[in-house]
């Protein structure tokens, strides 16, 4: 049993506090995740900041059309709220592709950007993992690794992000807002998540101390006909996130596409493939 501190947040100032930025600090969301990896050795916090109490929890439509979805609001919730199916379909069809009904119940819009790979490697602690411990080297890579990385990987890592949501939230344009020690600032959810690189410990742009506090949908990509799919097949799982018309500037299609494996190498890997690839949006030169 490893001990450790458990601290219940009620305002975003108070979470940001209660971690201090310390290494040894996490934020919880729903737990679904995070705990698993405790439960593995793979994290071992000494403080751990539950954000669910936080006033994060509502999807609202802001002044300018565009739609703010709190760090907190549940996957299922924001899958079936009427603002998301109706004007954004694809992130409610990715969102009902991912784990299974009770996890989305459970699961944050904040905890499924930053849920760790799957990746068996990773998640035990007797083989070499560049990205759980730095150096070590890459089990995975002369290993079982049927479902890694084609696209994006390194020699470093060929690990899989397996959020579907991060998918879609690219595919929309949408930004995540995040709040640390260094104050407020946005980043493109296509931008978000980063390639392994030599530095495959760190999965995202997010910094250290920093708190999700909710994406942001533009109005631009509402309401365009999109749709995602995701294909389970042992040999080839595809998954693809469109969205047509671009609105104006954005002509054209832009289109998510790939091998799961494809995929879950990084959604930014995928939204750069796809606006180098069709779209001739502007995209392509992020
Ligand atoms: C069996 C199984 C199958 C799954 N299949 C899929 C799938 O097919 N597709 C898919 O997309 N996902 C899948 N998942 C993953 C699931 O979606 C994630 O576990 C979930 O989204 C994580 O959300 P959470 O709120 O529970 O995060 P947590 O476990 O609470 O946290 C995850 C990470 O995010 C950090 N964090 C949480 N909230 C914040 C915040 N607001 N700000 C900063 N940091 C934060 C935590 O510190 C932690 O590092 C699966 C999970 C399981 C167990």
């Amino acid at each position: 049993m490893k001990p450790f501190m458990y601290v219940r947040a009620h305002s975003v100032d108070e979470a940001a506090a209660a971690h201090a930025g310390r290494s040894t600090s996490r934020y919880l969301g729903g737990g679904t995740n995070l705990v698993d990896l405790m439960k593995l050795g793979v994290e071992s916090p000494r403080t751990l900041v539950d954000v669910t109490a936080l006033p994060l929890d509502a999807v609202e439509e802001l002044r300018d059309g565009s739609v703010r979805v709190g760090a907190t609001v549940r996957n299922s919730d924001l899958a079936a709220h009427p603002l998301v199916r109706e004007r954004y379909p694809v992130l409610s069809q990715a969102l009902l592709a991912g784990a299974s009904g009770q996890l989305r119940n459970m699961a944050t819009t904040g905890g499924n950007l930053l849920q760790r790979t799957r990746c068996p490697y990773f998640q035990y602690l007797g083989k070499p993992c560049n990205k759980r411990e730095p150096g070590t080297g890459c089990g995975a890579r002369d290993g079982v690794h049927r479902d890694h990385a084609v696209l994006g990987q390194s020699p470093h890592c060929i690990a899989t992000h397996p959020s579907d949501m991060a998918v879609a939230l690219a595919a929309l344009d949408a930004e995540v807002e995040l709040y640390g020690p260094g104050g407020r600032r946005t980043v493109p959810a296509a931008e978000f998540h980063r390639l392994p690189g030599d530095r495959p410990d760190l999965d995202t742009e997010i910094r250290h101390g920093e708190l999700i506090t909710g994406v942001v949908l533009p109005p631009e990509t509402a309401g365009l006909p999109s749709a995602y799919r995701k294909a389970r097949d042992p040999r080839l799982v595809r998954v693809r996130a469109r969205v047509r018309g671009r609105g104006p500037g954005r002509r054209g299609l832009r289109r998510t596409r790939g091998a799961d494996r494809i995929r879950r190498s990084g959604a930014p890997a995928l939204a750069r493939a796809a606006g180098r690839a069709g779209a001739g949006g502007r995209r392509a030169d992020r």
